[in-house]
């Protein structure tokens, strides 16, 4: 193993101190990490050595963190174009792994791992769930999926780093895992938070009941969710549910992490360099202020990434975690800048029909949201699933209910939309990623 290899190991078995790391020495390392990440891609990496050159910012001008700003952005369509190993600054020996991206938003792109490659991600992953209390002597039911989809892997070898037990059930055959969450007595489950909702439903229809089984944390993450949606969890599981946020272009998940305060994500800054910035003229922005994600990663071998632009939009927010880790915080990510449509002229995310339905009473968080074009005119309908107690009441309390819904959504968004009430179980249940919007405008 090269000697980088030896260093990062040492670094990796003192954990959790690098989340306590005193600010300046955090930026010492981040700048000389930054340094070589740079050095590496120049070399390596035609793409990014074209790019600084077309920029005319080269890895010897950075003298301050503050530089990067002059180098070039990364986005998804580089990883398209450069399919399937154009990005790689390893020789292909050295790679151990390579993942792929669920492609939410079209063909798949590939991401290689080296072994440090491997160790890095782990360490993440390790310092997430252990932000999320989970440690040795936990259970870890790990729902999410394995194969290509890095969160299966990712979450799988934090937790065995961290000395828990490890379930790799993956995601789907939603009777077995509750099978397995009460005969295993698991304490923790990692899944996305609405395949965990479709989880808890299930478990009432079977007469299990969550909360009075040792489950006790939620590690969830690789969506949107809501703060009601979260609420909505707790109460329904009594477990703690915590938002954990990473994206297979940097590593996977463990790039940012809630601590038990849930007052913003942590990111691992001392492996993925977080910047956001104007998404209209990619310009960094001060603290507070709500833009797009950029990451660049500052440990990583085979594939670095520069300046990559997420798309989520989210702010650093000021001041320290009374938790004590050093590392800055961003806000939970609501939404995705290629999440919004346009209805009529107004600006629309899922996360805000979300909001709104879940601020009614009684009502379960199983929407999906359909966009058709009927004689020109962009239509919006909202279908909303109703409890069974709920579909079986009178005409008149549906009728009440519908006005609520129409009501709350009307004000949150500033515009008037279809709402449609449907049965029981009748919106499809997600393994992994729900899908909130379904736009059949140009079909
Ligand atoms: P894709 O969905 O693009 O195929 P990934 O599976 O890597 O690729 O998903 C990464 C994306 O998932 C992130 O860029 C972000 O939009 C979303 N995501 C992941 N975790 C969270 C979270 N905790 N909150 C909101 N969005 C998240
Ligand atoms: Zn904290």
């Amino acid at each position: 193993m090269t000697v980088l290899h030896n260093n990062l190991q040492a670094e990796t078995a003192a954990v959790s101190a690098l989340d306590y790391l005193p600010v300046s020495q955090m930026r010492d390392l981040q700048l000389a990490r930054l340094l070589a990440t740079l050095r590496r891609a120049y070399e390596r990496v035609r793409l990014y050595r074209e790019r600084m050159a077309e920029r005319k910012a080269t890895p010897e001008e950075l003298r301050g963190l503050e530089d990067l700003a002059r180098f070039p952005f990364t986005v998804k369509n580089d990883l398209r174009d450069t399919y399937p190993y154009g990005l790689l600054a390893s020789p292909l020996e050295e790679v151990v792994r390579l993942h792929a991206s669920s492609g939410t938003t079209g063909k798949p792109i590939v991401v290689a791992y080296t072994q440090q490659d491997v160790d890095v991600w782990t360490d993440a992953m390790s310092r997430t769930l252990a932000a999320c209390g989970v440690g040795r002597g936990d259970i870890v039911q790990n729902a999410y999926g394995y194969g290509l989809f890095t969160g299966g892997l990712g979450a799988h070898y934090g937790a065995e780093a961290l000395g828990a037990t490890v379930i790799p059930i993956s995601g789907g055959n939603t009777d077995r895992q509750i099978m397995v969450m009460k005969d295993f007595r698991v304490t923790a489950i990692c899944c996305t938070p609405s395949y965990f909702l479709h989880l808890l439903d299930r478990a009432a229809q079977l007469g299990v009941e969550v909360c009075e089984l040792p489950l006790r944390v939620g590690v969830f993450g690789a969506e949107p969710w809501t703060d009601s949606l979260r609420r909505h969890i707790e109460a329904a599981s009594r477990i703690q549910a915590y938002d954990i946020y990473g994206l297979t272009e940097i590593t996977g998940p463990g790039v940012a992490s809630e601590c038990h305060l849930h007052q913003g994500l942590h990111v691992f800054e001392d492996h993925f360099y977080p910047e956001i910035i104007d998404p209209q003229s990619g310009e960094p922005l001060p603290e507070g202020q709500e833009g797009e994600l950029v990451l660049t990663t500052l440990s990583k071998q085979a594939m670095p990434m520069l300046r990559y632009r997420t798309r989520d939009i989210t702010a650093f927010l000021p001041g320290s975690c009374p938790c004590g880790r050093t590392l800055r915080r961003i806000c939970r990510i609501g939404r995705r800048s290629d999440d919004m449509f346009i209805i009529r002229g107004v600006n629309v995310f899922p996360s805000q029909v979300e909001s709104a339905l879940l601020a009614v009473e009684g009502m379960l968080p199983h929407y999906q949201i359909i966009l058709t074009r009927e004689e020109g005119l962009d239509q919006m309908e909202v279908q909303v699933e109703v409890t069974p107690p709920l579909a079986s009441d009178r005409v008149a309390a549906l009728e009440n209910l519908h006005n609520k819904l129409a009501h709350a959504l009307h004000q949150t968004l500033g515009l008037r939309v279809k709402v449609r009430l449907v049965g029981p179980q009748t919106i499809k249940r997600s393994e992994g990623k729900a899908q909130r919007l379904i736009d059949r405008r140009n079909t």
